[in-house]
């Protein structure tokens, strides 16, 4: 099967006529292909969007509003077509992709097409000057939306959904590495009437189709997931260029247990913050830090809930762990527990390639905690991104907080206590951008997400996210 770009409500294939093959990372095999779409793609999409802009730009939130509740109803209704086929291009566990990823992708635009409809230009009367200043919140142009391959149609349509709710024309990219859901993105959006030209998508590598949108005189935003090391790459390029810029980057979060917590629940939500999708989540907690007092017994229970997991083929329905996203990424995963191993980590379980019946060539690998007792290891300061954990015991609220703090990361942290006043001496002083308290990933999409650090720049969500995809321009009017 071949992917093609959608452009101005079309799909075309890429001007070169070059494809790049797509791989079922459940068994290895290449089951699409993708546009390696270059300049010339990029600079139609541009043109696309362009043209869409004038009216769309003035289209009324109504209007705009109900567009994007249509699109929402529609993943809505296609949930298990667009289920599988995510499964299918990442790896994940069905399950989870029907569960999590598509409802959200839906929810994304209803979200944004309820919040657009309260996201209001300012005004404040200057008392004592005779004067009325207004804030205009006016959508910026065409912008580009570059998005990773972890939770494709979920991240893709978290940037789309308020760009094109603020009035903007959108040149977005999804990863190569998953294109499918994105691709059928298009045909739902045509179908839910959103005008000619208002998204294109186009497929290609980052380095060539990516960067040409990052680069694009005229693309005046970029909003941009995905590693850290890309993300100051695309700053490079596009400061210089004075673009508006939001970059959510790669995380090594810790995720902190004090002795005084409600023991199972944290038991039992550790373990999906450390290997829920395959560990491929930015937000999973891969430092797992243990008062000293609890540390045996959270070892054991925890080795022993994690060896019940089940790695398999992600169609299966009791499948807990499915497929790494791709060979290459599974080889990054694997060369960290050989560190671990030279840097005199213990792997306390997992650490293998698993061989899945009838999947063989497929690319899975067990869930792997190793216990290390030094923050400054490799594997606690780089971003593994797979199922990989670390464990170590610290003594005092105070070592807890500066393991945690020593990594150049700040996206997100985990803590679990009862105890007030430690809740609140804790948050305030960890340096990121989200702290959970005895949950993981509960999200409210009002709230602004992002990380501090080498994780970012700027905040995704809720009004947030409308003020970024807006310019705020000041006008202030004296009268008699
Ligand atoms: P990546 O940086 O390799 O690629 C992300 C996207 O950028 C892809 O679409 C890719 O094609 C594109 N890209 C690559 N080079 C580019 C360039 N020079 N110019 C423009 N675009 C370019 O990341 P990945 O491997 O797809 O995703 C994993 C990373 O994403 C991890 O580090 C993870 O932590 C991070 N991530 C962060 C968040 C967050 O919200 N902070 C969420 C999910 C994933």
């Amino acid at each position: 099967m071949k992917i093609k770009n959608y452009i101005n409500g079309e799909f075309i294939n890429p001007i070169s006529g070059e494809y790049i093959d797509n791989y079922n990372p459940s068994n290895g095999a290449i089951y699409s292909q993708i546009p390696n779409s270059s300049n010339e793609d990029v600079a139609l999409a541009y043109q696309a969007a362009k043209k869409a802009f004038p009216n769309w730009s003035k289209t009324s939130l109504d209007k705009r509003s109900k567009i994007l509740s249509k699109i929402a109803t529609l993943i809505e209704e296609k949930l298990d077509f667009l289920a599988t086929a995510e499964s299918k291009d990442n790896g994940k566990p069905l399950s989870l992709a029907k569960a999590i990823d598509i409802p959200r992708a839906s929810a994304n635009f209803q979200f944004f097409a309820n919040a657009i409809t309260q996201f209001s230009s300012e005004a404040h009367e200057s008392t004592g000057f005779n004067a009325v200043n207004i804030t205009l919140r006016e959508p910026i142009g065409v912008v580009g939306c570059i998005s990773p391959w972890n939770l494709p149609l979920y991240l893709f349509t978290w940037k789309i959904a308020p760009a094109i709710a603020a009035g903007n024309c959108v040149v977005a990219k999804p990863s190569e590495v998953t294109p499918m859901t994105a691709y059928l993105l298009g045909e739902i959006c045509s179908e839910a009437g959103l005008p000619k030209g208002v998204l294109n998508i186009v497929h290609g590598l980052g380095i060539t189709t990516g960067q040409a949108i990052v680069s694009h005189p005229d693309i005046k935003a970029i909003s941009f997931t995905g590693g850290t090391k890309t993300g100051a790459h695309i700053a490079s390029i596009a400061a210089p260029m004075f673009k508006k810029l939001s970059l959510e980057l790669g995380g090594k979060n810790p995720n902190i247990i004090f002795d005084d917590c409600n023991y199972e629940d944290m038991l039992e939500t550790t373990v999906k913050s450390s290997f829920a999708n395959q560990g491929q989540i930015c937000l999973c907690g891969s430092r797992i830090l243990v008062e000293e007092t609890i540390y045996e017994r959270f070892k054991a229970d925890f080795i022993k809930k994690v060896s019940e997991l089940k790695v398999g083929n992600p169609f299966e329905t009791d499948t807990n762990i499915g497929a790494l996203v791709s060979k290459q990424h599974l080889e990054k995963v694997k060369s960290y527990i050989d560190i671990a191993e030279q840097e005199g980590g213990k792997t306390l379980f997992g650490g293998n390639e698993v061989a899945v019946k009838n999947s063989e060539k497929g690319y899975y690998l067990q869930p792997t905690i190793i216990e290390v007792s030094d923050n400054n290891c490799r594997l606690n300061q780089e971003e593994i991104f797979g199922p990989v954990v670390t464990i170590m015991s610290f003594k005092t609220e105070k070592e807890a907080l500066e393991l945690a703090n020593d990594t150049q990361y700040g996206l997100s942290a985990t803590l679990w206590t009862n105890n007030l006043n430690r809740t609140m001496t804790i948050t305030k002083q960890l340096k990121t951008g989200i702290v959970w308290v005895n949950t993981w990933l509960l999200r409210d999409l009002r709230t602004p997400f992002g990380g501090t650090k080498a994780s970012g720049v700027g905040r995704e969500g809720g009004f947030e996210a409308l003020r970024f995809f807006t310019e705020a321009k000041n006008i202030c009017i004296k009268y008699e």
